[in-house]
């Protein structure tokens, strides 16, 4: 699902200092597939993430996403093809919702028209909301609910696309226990029933143990002591 080659990505501040953020990093994803990311504070975790999203291009290297080249495609093509592929839930969890839409509101502006009819398309995001505990708060505008249930919402919405890829950036950083084990239950049920490929930034060890493979990033580099829990995955 996704594939990474020499990626190198400089930041230059406005002194014209650069900071090498990452530093040919290769990875590779596969369909069905659940990755986390662990590092330091600045190692260059959400920098990845915004590449793979195509939201920042980079410095130098490869970036492919379900065999689109994220790197060469036009402004046009990268907005369909988020749409089309990728579910983000970025770090701040007001940023991914529409705040004035109700909860409901936002999953069904995020599904795709596609095969579904609009009565199969409303029991999905009724089952949506519900798996992530907001179907009391389904009626409510986004701006009104809690940072927790806000970060529950964006995941919701970020699914509700059918993405090929997932993008987490500390997905259950506000949540208690409960509700972030219901977060990683939906990811990887998206990951069973569809293969959705997930990459996800945590500090999380519920998260990261739930999931097949572990890189470590450091200094924007992928660390060699990156491992495979799962075997059946081979690599
Ligand atoms: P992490 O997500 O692991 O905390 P980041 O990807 O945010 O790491 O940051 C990696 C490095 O790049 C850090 O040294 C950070 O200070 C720097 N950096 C991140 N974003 C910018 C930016 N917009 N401009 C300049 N430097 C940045
Ligand atoms: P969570 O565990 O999801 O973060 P909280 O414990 O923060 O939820 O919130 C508990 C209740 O308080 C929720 O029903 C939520 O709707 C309500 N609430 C929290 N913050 C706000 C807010 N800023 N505006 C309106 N209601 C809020």
């Amino acid at each position: 699902a996704v594939l990474c080659e020499r990626l190198t990505h400089i930041y230059r501040d406005d002194e014209g200092t650069e900071v090498t953020a990452l530093d040919e990093v290769e990875l590779r994803v596969r369909r069905g597939e659940a990755v986390a990311l662990v590092g330091p504070s600045g190692a260059g975790k959400s920098t990845l993430l915004t590449l793979l999203a195509g939201l920042v291009r980079p410095t130098a290297g490869r970036i492919v996403v379900d065999g689109e080249d994220v790197v060469s495609l036009s402004e046009r093509a990268l907005l369909r093809m988020r749409a089309r592929k990728l579910g983000m839930v970025l770090q701040t969890p007001g940023r991914n919702v529409l705040p004035y839409a109700t909860a409901r509101q936002n999953v069904a502006f995020a599904q795709r028209s596609g095969t579904l009819t609009r009565a199969e398309r409303r029991a999905e995001a009724a089952e949506l909301l519900e798996s992530v505990g907001l179907d009391e708060h389904a009626d409510r505008p986004a701006r009104l609910l809690s940072g927790g249930q806000q970060q529950r919402l964006a995941l919701a919405v970020a699914l509700a696309g059918r993405p090929a890829l997932l993008l987490a950036d500390e997905p259950t950083s506000q949540l208690d226990r409960r509700t972030g084990d219901a977060v990683i239950s939906l990811m990887l049920a998206a990951r069973e029933q569809r293969g959705t490929a997930l990459v996800v930034v945590t500090h999380d060890r519920h998260v990261s143990d739930a999931l097949d493979t572990e890189y470590a990033i450091h200094d924007g580099r992928l660390e060699a002591g990156s491992w495979l829990r799962s075997a059946s995955l081979g690599h």
